[in-house]
C-alpha cells in the first residue's frame, strides 16, 4: 500500500501522443492532448514532418502555443512510393503508410525521454509502426481510434478479408460479425475493392496490430452506438481483443484559429434557420458536382452556409468562389447564403443558435461535432469510412442518408435531387 511519503514522490504519468496523417486524425488526437495535460499529466506530441496540409502544420504550431506545457517531438519521415498508381491520388493513404515504415527510426529518442514514458497514444492510422516501436522499448500503448466503434469493430475481421496483396471479393454481399448488424459489402471503403492499394494495406497491417493495445480509445459514447460497444466489450467479440474504451464526444481544445467571416453573418440569421454544408478537410467534389450542389441549395431556397473546397489538399485549393460557382449565383444569393473557402472553426459554427441542419461527408469528428450538439444531419457520404460512419447517423437518428448518391465521382447527383432532400 502506499504511503503518503510514496505519493508526495509519485510522478505524473508522461504520454506521448500520435496523431497520423490529416486533421481528421490530428484534431482528435489534439484534444486528448488538451484532457490529458487538464489532468496532471506530461504530455509529448509527437508530429510527422513535413505534415501532407497546411492545416496540419498550422494547427500543430498554434496548438502548442496555447499549450506551452505539451512538449513538442518532430520527426522527419521518409516519403513512400506505391506499387499501385491508383493510390497515388491519396496523398493522405501514402502518408499513412510512409509514417508506419519511418516511425522505427524514433525508437531512440523515445528509450532515452526523461522523464520516461509511461504509454504511447496511437492514432490507429500508424497503429502497426508505433506497436512495434513500444512493443521494443516495452511501453504500453493504447490505440485512438479516429472513425465510428462500428467502423473500428470492422477492422479486426479485415485481415481475413483481405489476403496480402489482394483485394475483397464480391461474392458476398455482406460482412457479417457476432452481435452487430450485417455490413453491406458496397458500404466498405473503395480501396478495399482495388487489389493492392495503399490504404487497405496500411489498414490491414493496422488492424492486425490492435490486439497489442492495452486498449483502444474511442471518440464515440454508448448511447450513440450501444451495439457495436455492447458487443465489442460483451466477452464474445474476438479472444484477447482490447478493452473498448468510449471516451467520446471528444471536448474541443482551445482554437484561435479559422475564418471568423461566417460569426457575424450567422449572427444576423434567425434561430435553426442555416443548413452548414461542409465535407471536411480533405475531400474534393467535381467542378460539376459542385455545380449540381450550387443548384440544389438555391433550390430548396433556405439560407446556407457552405465551406467550398474543390483540392484535396489545402495548399492546391486555389480557385476562387466565383470561378467555381459562377458570378451570378454569388450576387443572386448573396442575401440567402454565404459560400467560404479556406478553414474554418467547424467546432464555432456547429455551436451558433442558427444552424438549423448540417449537409456533412460523415467524417467521424463532424459526426460527433453534430451529435454533441443535437445538430440533425443529412448523411452524404464520400470516401473511407463514411458511408458505415453515415449508417451509424441514421441508426442512432441523428440524420438521414440517401444512399442512391453513392460514393464520391462514381454518379453526377443533379441539382433536383439535392432539393428534393432539402
Ligand atoms: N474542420 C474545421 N474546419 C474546416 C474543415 C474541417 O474545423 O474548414 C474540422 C472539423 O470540425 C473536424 C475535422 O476538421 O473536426 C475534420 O474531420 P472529419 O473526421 O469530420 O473529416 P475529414 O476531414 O477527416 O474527412
Ligand atoms: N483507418 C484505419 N487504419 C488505417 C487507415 C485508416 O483504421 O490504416 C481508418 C481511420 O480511422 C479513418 C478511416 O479508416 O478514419 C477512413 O480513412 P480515410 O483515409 O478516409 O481517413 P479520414 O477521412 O479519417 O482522414
Amino acid at each position: 500500500m502506499s504511503t503518503a511519503t510514496d505519493l508526495r514522490h509519485h510522478q505524473p504519468p508522461h504520454i506521448a501522443l500520435f496523431p497520423s496523417a490529416g486533421m481528421g486524425h490530428l484534431t482528435p488526437l489534439l484534444r486528448l492532448a488538451s484532457m490529458l495535460a487538464s489532468r496532471n499529466c506530461r504530455v509529448t506530441l509527437i508530429t510527422a514532418q513535413p505534415p501532407v496540409s497546411t492545416a496540419e502544420a498550422s494547427h500543430i504550431t498554434a496548438f502548442l502555443a496555447a499549450y506551452p506545457a505539451i512538449n513538442r517531438l518532430d520527426f522527419q519521415i521518409v516519403p513512400y512510393t506505391p506499387p499501385n498508381a491508383a493510390a497515388a491520388a491519396d496523398p493522405f493513404a501514402l502518408q499513412f503508410e510512409a509514417i508506419n515504415r519511418s516511425v522505427h527510426l524514433l525508437t531512440p529518442t523515445l528509450s532515452s525521454t526523461s522523464p520516461p514514458i509511461s504509454a504511447i497514444f496511437s492514432d490507429i492510422a500508424s497503429a502497426a509502426g508505433v506497436c512495434q516501436v513500444a512493443d521494443d522499448l516495452r511501453i504500453p500503448i493504447y490505440i485512438v481510434s479516429t472513425t465510428s466503434a462500428r467502423f473500428t469493430a470492422l477492422l479486426p475481421h479485415i485481415p481475413s478479408l483481405i489476403a496480402p496483396g489482394s483485394s475483397i471479393t464480391m461474392a458476398e454481399t455482406s460482412v457479417r460479425i457476432s452481435g452487430l448488424t450485417p455490413f453491406e459489402i458496397s458500404t466498405l471503403p473503395p480501396p478495399f475493392f482495388i487489389p493492392n492499394h495503399v490504404f487497405t494495406n496500411t489498414l490491414v497491417s493496422n488492424s492486425l496490430a490492435m490486439k497489442k493495445a492495452k486498449g483502444i480509445l474511442s471518440n464515440s459514447f454508448h448511447a450513440f452506438e450501444p451495439e457495436t460497444i455492447s458487443a465489442v466489450n460483451g466477452g464474445n467479440f474476438i479472444p484477447d481483443f482490447p478493452p473498448f474504451l468510449p471516451i467520446g464526444p471528444l471536448e474541443p481544445h482551445k482554437l484561435e484559429l479559422g475564418d471568423r467571416q461566417p460569426l457575424p453573418w450567422l449572427d444576423q440569421q434567425p434561430p435553426e434557420s442555416v443548413v452548414y454544408v461542409s465535407f471536411g478537410s480533405r475531400t474534393a467534389m467535381s467542378r460539376a458536382q459542385i455545380r449540381e450542389l450550387r443548384d440544389g441549395l438555391e433550390l430548396i431556397g433556405r439560407n446556407f452556409l457552405w465551406v467550398l473546397k474543390s483540392r484535396i489538399v489545402d495548399k492546391e485549393d486555389t480557385e476562387d468562389i466565383e470561378e467555381l460557382l459562377g458570378n451570378s449565383f454569388v450576387q443572386r444569393t448573396k442575401s440567402k447564403g454565404m459560400v467560404v473557402k479556406g478553414w474554418v472553426n467547424q467546432e464555432e459554427i456547429l455551436s451558433h443558435p442558427a444552424i438549423g441542419c448540417f449537409v456533412s461527408h460523415c467524417g467521424w469528428n463532424s459526426v460527433m461535432e453534430a451529435a454533441a450538439r443535437g445538430i440533425p444531419v443529412v448523411a452524404w457520404p464520400q470516401l473511407g469510412d463514411q458511408m458505415v460512419n453515415a449508417g451509424v447517423v441514421e441508426t442512432a437518428g441523428l440524420g438521414i442518408w440517401e444512399k442512391g448518391w453513392g460514393w464520391l465521382g462514381v454518379k453526377l447527383v443533379k441539382g433536383e435531387e439535392i432539393a428534393e432532400r432539402g
